[in-house]
């Protein structure tokens, strides 16, 4: 059976949930088709916005970074859990939601959207 493959990524808007004293993302319209022939807007925003991946260089100083993973390192079983009207979320909290708690093993990602 194909495996069946679904796009988690959060879509970016102005008015999005960012981390505390980040800006959020920024969209301006720089050409349209009608005046330029083509259309193109410049976007404005910090990596750690939206649907992204914490390299280990984030927070080491001689961290990898995400250019040095193999790509299928970033495909693979996933459990989604979903925390829609939940203000605050930890691991321990997540799990509490679960019954029973689920049997995850390491290589399983787990995304909260
Ligand atoms: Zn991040």
């Amino acid at each position: 059976m194909p495996a069946k493959l679904i796009d988690l990524t959060q879509l970016l808007n102005e008015k999005m949930l960012v981390y505390p004293d980040t800006t959020p993302p920024t969209f301006e319209v720089t050409n349209t088709v009608d005046r330029d022939g083509y259309r193109e807007h410049h976007i404005s925003m910090q990596s750690h916005t939206g649907t992204h991946i914490d390299a280990p260089r984030h927070i080491l100083r001689d961290g990898r970074s995400l250019d040095k993973f193999p790509l299928d390192q970033f495909i693979g079983r996933a459990m989604v859990i979903d925390c829609r009207g939940r203000n605050e979320i930890s691991g321990i909290k997540v799990y509490s939601v679960l019954a029973p708690p689920p049997a995850i093993d390491v290589g399983t990602l787990q995304v909260c959207i």
